[in-house]
């Protein structure tokens, strides 16, 4: 789960990273009061939203004086931002964050990742912070400092001054550098992130440093013993159907194809959408519906399928075991008479009780292309996505 430059900065702040000072506003109004709070100027507003690279968007304005707080507030509140990493469809601007603008001598970038392949948290670090780092290791992997942490021992004092001298900072540096280091690393160990990362870290031109921007991604897997992070999630800039998916249990994740996918099972989704590509075409979703899944579920996922405008047609993929291909059949011919459904739909339907639901299907007086097995139904989806476009 990812959460706003705000939160993450107030979580750094109690582990002892030093953060500019500012507040957030939800309308001119607010900003203005926030600024005015804040002093003379100039200040920065920054939108929050859940995506990085703002500031080449116009995301990020410093404005000289109060006179244009609100104004630019204005401007900013109520749009949707499109960045490089939001997609096209962008993100709802609703609150800002107003600091009071720092004087920038350096930038640089710190973060902490959990390495799957080493199962370790590895912490990056660089002198030339700002850019992306995923950009920088892999044009110049020279200028970036890693540090694997075995999570048994922690992280070591040498480690967190390997990072500060690996830096060239000045020596006066050493201890909040080292202090921001080692309370990033206990924030991402103690609230079970799996990034916790400050893009840039700057060294401000009075010597002073302090964390401008901030990214945490929590783990999802772990939110339950954490409701203090739970309790952040910001729902409106998340992916509209997989937030109405998680309500109903379903593991739902958009895509950018056109093939509807509803399948039981993760690997077997896994699968269904290898033979989608092999077919040449794009599935548009993974949705397990789970091996419990009832009919009211089923149906609920036909819904959120067909409410995705990038689908143009259905492949039902099922497996029955616990699921029993019945109970399948049921919520989809439900759904098929309750919704209006016009894309077209083709069924792979194995498994327990799977007469029963064939029966169920062919009996809906609903058009189904039914498929004998898995390279019909292949040959099927690969037909109809052709025509379809
Ligand atoms: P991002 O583009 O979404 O990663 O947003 P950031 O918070 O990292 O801001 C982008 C850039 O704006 C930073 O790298 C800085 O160069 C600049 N910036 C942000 N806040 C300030 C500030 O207070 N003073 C100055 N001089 N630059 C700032
Ligand atoms: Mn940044």
């Amino acid at each position: 789960m990812k959460i706003h430059e705000f939160q993450a900065k107030k979580l750094l702040a109690g582990y002892g990273v030093p953060i500019p000072r500012g507040q957030i506003a939800r309308t001119d109004e607010e900003a203005l009061n926030v600024a005015r709070q804040l002093g003379e100027g100039p200040f920065v507003l920054k939108a929050q939203v859940h995506a990085g690279g703002r500031g080449k968007a116009g995301g990020i304005r410093v404005v000289d004086s109060i006179a244009d707080v609100a104004r630019t507030a204005w401007e900013m509140l109520g749009k949707t931002l499109i960045t490089a990493q939001t997609g096209q469809e962008g993100k709802p601007v609703r609150t800002l964050l107003l600091e009071e603008a720092v004087n920038v001598a350096k930038e640089i970038y710190i973060g902490i990742v959990i390495d799957r392949r080493k199962a370790c948290p590895v912490i990056l670090a660089s002198a030339e912070g700002g850019v992306e780092i995923e950009r920088l290791a892999r044009e110049r992997p020279d200028r970036v400092i890693t540090e694997v942490v075995d999570p048994s021992v922690g992280l070591r004092p040498f480690q967190a001054s390997r990072i500060f001298y690996g830096l060239g900072l000045d020596e006066s540096l050493a201890r909040p550098v080292m202090a921001t280091v080692i309370g990033l690393y206990r924030l991402l160990i103690e609230k079970d992130l799996s990034l916790a990362e400050i893009n840039p870290f700057v060294v401000t031109e009075d010597g002073g440093v302090v964390a401008l921007d901030a990214k945490v991604v929590a783990d999802d897997n772990a939110l339950f013993r954490h409701p203090d992070i739970a309790g952040l999630r910001d729902v409106s800039q998340e992916d509209p159907l997989e937030v109405e998916a998680g309500k109903h249990n379903l593991n739902y994740i958009k895509l950018k194809g056109n093939v509807g996918c509803m399948v039981n099972g993760a690997g077997l989704a896994m699968a269904t959408m290898d033979l989608i590509k092999l077919a040449g075409a794009e599935p548009a979703n993974f949705l397990d519906v789970g091996g419990g899944a009832t009919a009211q579920m089923v149906k609920e996922a036909m819904r959120i399928l067909i409410f995705d405008r990038d689908v143009k047609m259905i492949f039902i993929n099922i497996f029955g075991g616990i699921l029993r291909c019945d109970t399948l059949a049921q919520g989809v011919v439900e759904a098929a008479r309750e919704l209006v459904i016009d894309v077209p739909i083709v069924v792979r339907l194995e498994g327990t009780n799977v007469e029963e639901g064939r029966r169920i299907l062919a009996g809906s007086g609903l058009a189904f292309a039914v498929a004998v097995d898995l390279a019909d139904a292949a040959k099927k989806v690969g037909e109809i996505a052709k025509r379809v476009g």
